[in-house]
């Protein structure tokens, strides 16, 4: 049989895996940061409607420019996001992490290098390495939030040509304040000038606000949202950034034509049309996150604060560590999620029955060990 390594792939991928949380089939799935609720009904009917009238042009290409969705996207940013953006700021691709690769090939790529603030989503290193550029894993503190002074001595010292700030950061939740982006952008354009990304996947969730307003006069920074998240809509494959106009144009350079196809393009806008209805699940989830972190430090665990739709909590020392606990709660019909951050779980806000299953889980878990 042929193995991967026994072709002729490129020596940096060799012995690698390929990024992907189990899809297994357990009763209640908390494990990969979606939102539990299903599309209502009246958005599925004006997909369908949506859909059905660019069926009848899919013998043409796309929209290449996609301006329509970029248009209603902007729309969205504009009366959420407290920064007027039009169309020309904004592009959009298939998922945040398409957004994320076409960023890494026209700032990043061989000889250059990227770096991201670990932990911290795992494919901005995954997207680096398919991309040809270097990884730099960059400090946090104990308690996950950015440090500041140590993050800024790491890029004055590299000199790296992307730097990824995530906030709210995934897995840990942790939001990182405007201060500390303005302070690492600076850091950032002194040291080459690079590209600052600040990936704001989670960022509806927050307690707090976006970070777009400090795109105002900074034309090397970037803001990537999604609508897998607070749009409910993983399976769609739709993410998008606001930035310069100039970094839109830039993009263009990489981008393969026609990349959003109209059936995306069709879905993604019948969405928007339903933005109040879909973010009216995001309040929902917010107290549904801080009812898992209330309770969770009820129990007894630890729970690094969160901004986002999840909750990291911990800790799990000793021989098994992380990974038996995981088994453990999985036993009981709840899938979690170990990303490898050693001593702690993350947990994704579920449906309040969801939630219950997994509360119940760990409360046995703990008297278990008493
Ligand atoms: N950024 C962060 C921080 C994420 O956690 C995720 C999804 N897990 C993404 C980007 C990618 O999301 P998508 O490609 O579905 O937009």
């Amino acid at each position: 049989m042929t193995r991967i390594d026994d072709l002729p792939i490129r020596e940096e991928l060799r012995g690698k895996s390929p990024y992907g949380a189990p899809q297994l089939d357990v009763p209640v799935r908390l494990n990969t940061n979606e939102n539990p609720y299903p599309l209502p009904e009246p958005l599925v009917e004006r997909i369908a409607e949506r859909v059905r009238e660019a069926a009848r042009e899919l013998n043409r290409y796309p929209d290449r420019d996609a301006v329509e969705l970029r248009t209603e996207l902007a729309r969205y940013l504009t009366r959420t996001g407290g920064h007027e953006v039009t169309a020309a700021n904004v592009w959009a691709a298939n998922g945040s992490n398409e957004v994320i690769q076409q960023l890494l090939q026209t700032f990043g790529g061989p000889g250059r290098t990227a770096i991201g603030f670990e932990p911290s989503y795992s494919m901005h290193s995954l997207i680096s390495r398919g991309t040809g550029t270097g990884w730099i894993s960059g400090p946090r503190n104990d308690d996950f939030t950015v440090n500041t002074e140590q993050a800024e001595k790491a890029i004055a010292e590299n000199q790296p040509d992307v730097v990824f700030i995530t906030s709210p950061n995934n897995p840990t939740g942790t939001a990182v304040p405007a201060e500390t982006v303005l302070a690492l952008y600076e850091a950032a354009q002194a040291a080459k000038p690079s590209l600052v990304v600040v990936d704001e996947a989670y960022v509806e969730f927050s307690h707090g606000t976006s970070l777009l307003p400090l795109l105002e006069g900074r034309p090397n920074l970037v803001v990537s949202r999604t609508m897998s998240k607070a749009f409910g809509a993983a399976g769609l494959r739709l993410g998008y950034l606001a930035a310069d106009p100039a970094v839109v144009d830039a993009v263009q350079l990489v981008r393969l034509p026609y990349h959003l196809s109209a059936v995306t393009q069709a879905t993604a806008l019948a969405a928007l049309e339903h933005t109040d209805t879909l973010l009216a699940y995001v309040d929902q989830l917010k107290q549904e996150r801080d009812r898992i972190v209330r309770e969770l430090w009820e129990m007894g665990y630890e729970v690094t604060a969160s901004d986002a739709n999840f909750v990291q909590f911990g800790r799990f020392e000793g021989e098994g560590g992380a990974h038996d606990v995981w088994q453990q709660i999985l036993d009981r019909g709840v899938l979690v999620r170990d990303n490898g951050v050693p001593g702690w779980l993350r947990v994704t806000a579920g449906t309040p029955e969801e939630n219950d299953a997994f509360l119940d889980a760990v409360r046995e878990l703990k008297k278990e060990q008493e």
